[in-house]
């Protein structure tokens, strides 16, 4: 029988998985009782705030009033009906208001559970596309190193090999292809052709693999999980030519990055392109519930339902559940209400001038920020159970993982509050403990 805070923990341990850690040696986790604003409360008492928008998704923060009482309203109504032959206002609604706002040209939506279903989606309809068009033998990918796409099967065959440990599970995951990661930085200068190797690299696979290549996967200008790098627009607009050139589709993955987190509603604006095929996630919903959409383009989908199949070939048992919609409406709805665009350009120029100077640290590589995202490059690993216990000590949330110290907070944050998630980091690379010097 669990009473309090000890116990909960120590049951925690004995019998949960978290993301990503083990069963015998698992690192502490702390005890949330509360959340309000951009605040975490725990149980030990601390009020810190959450740097990390609960990975990317509640841009609004917590317990948001607005957002509850949308939620309140659609659960008195009903809460989940299925969605094969039957539907209802908050999935229409989302759906209209998704076409409306993304890249030109994405006119169709399916509503999925989580990212990586919706990767997983994407995937599936890039392969009943080309088999449409008798093109079977296109049933690979082709993605850029240092991606990160999710953890289902699929999802994990194009990220980045390395990082994702496929040699795991060599003989069971598919084989794809790999670019080179860009190497020009967002605000770099762009290089043409011959001296550009990431460039030449993406070339090759182009006129090598084509043949195969159902469609190509990228994160849009932020690559997230896989390294936190921002990367020029001009790479990606060379993707779009060349998959305009090789009849590739182009899935561009913007899970983390939609919704105004880069500095544009979708980081595809950065580069003026659309995808085929556009996946979204995490800030969907605010992060208030579990809800994906992939988008694509009346072309793909006529193509897929003129197929053999004459159908697309996926329906979750949660399609559309009207509470995520419902919720994603209102979050959508405060999103531009609240004017992200002013929220995220304020929070990208304090981070700008309260980070950039780490970048002259002893212990830092780089510093980059790019919209409401920032990321310190330690030239160490961190150690994560000291890191952590200094950062909530300070008042913040910020998890790091490997040399990657960053935060992404929610776009409500004030001035005073998001100054006080700078002042950790600035103290943090002080702390010659929390590096794992070797
Ligand atoms: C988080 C993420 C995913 C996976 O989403 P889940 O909801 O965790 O399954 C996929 N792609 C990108 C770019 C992500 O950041």
């Amino acid at each position: 029988m669990v009473k309090n805070y000890t116990d909960l923990l120590k049951c925690d341990q004995e019998c949960l998985w978290h993301p990503y850690t083990s069963m015998t040696t698992p690192l502490p986790s702390y005890l949330v009782e509360d959340a309000d604003g951009v605040y975490l409360h725990l149980a030990t008492g601390e009020k810190i705030i959450d740097g990390m928008s609960s990975w990317w998704s509640v841009v609004h923060g917590y317990n948001n009033a607005f957002i509850n009482d949308a939620m309140k309203a659609q659960i008195d109504k009903f809460s989940h009906v299925m969605f094969g032959g039957l539907t209802h206002e908050p999935a229409v609604k989302l759906a209209n208001t998704l076409i409306d706002i993304t890249p030109v040209g994405l006119d169709k939506v399916f509503l999925a559970d989580s990212g990586s279903v919706a990767v997983e989606v994407s995937i599936k309809m890039a392969l009943q596309y080309q088999h449409s068009l008798g093109k079977a033998d296109k049933n690979k990918l082709l993605t850029i190193k240092n991606g990160y796409h999710g953890d289902t099967f699929a999802a994990m065959s194009v990220c980045d090999p390395v990082n994702g440990m496929h040699s795991l599970f060599s003989g069971f995951i598919s084989e794809n292809y790999f670019a080179d990661a860009p190497s020009i930085g967002f605000d770099d200068d762009w290089v043409d052709s011959a001296a550009n190797s990431a460039i030449k690299s993406l070339k090759q696979q182009f006129k090598d693999n084509h043949q195969h290549i159902a469609a190509l996967i990228l994160e849009p200008i932020v690559q997230g999980a896989g390294g936190m790098r921002f990367y020029h627009p001009q790479y990606l607009r060379a993707c779009r030519a060349l998959c305009d050139q090789y009849e590739i589709l182009l899935i561009a993955d913007e899970i983390a990055t939609g919704f105004g987190r880069s500095g544009k509603l979708f980081a595809c604006e950065h580069a003026n392109i659309s995808p085929d095929i556009l996946c979204l996630g995490k800030a969907l919903t605010g992060g208030y519930l579990s809800l994906a959409a992939t988008l694509c383009t009346t072309k793909v989908a006529t193509t897929i339902s003129k197929g053999e199949a004459g159908v697309f070939m996926h329906g979750p048992t949660f399609m559309g559940n009207p509470l995520a919609c419902a919720t994603a409406n209102a979050s959508l709805e405060l999103l531009f209400k609240n004017d992200w665009q002013a929220q995220v350009r304020a929070i990208e120029q304090q981070l700008k001038t309260e980070l950039l100077p780490i970048k002259q640290h002893k212990n830092i590589a780089d510093v980059r920020v790019l919209g409401a995202i920032a990321v310190i490059e330690a030239k160490y690993k961190v150690n994560m159970a000291i890191i952590q216990q200094k950062f909530v000590e300070m008042g913040v949330w910020i998890r790091p993982f490997g040399k990657l110290i960053y935060i992404m907070p929610p776009f409500v944050i004030s001035t005073a509050e998001l100054k006080t998630l700078t002042q950790a980091l600035a103290n943090i690379v002080d702390c010659d403990e929390v590096f794992n010097k070797i």
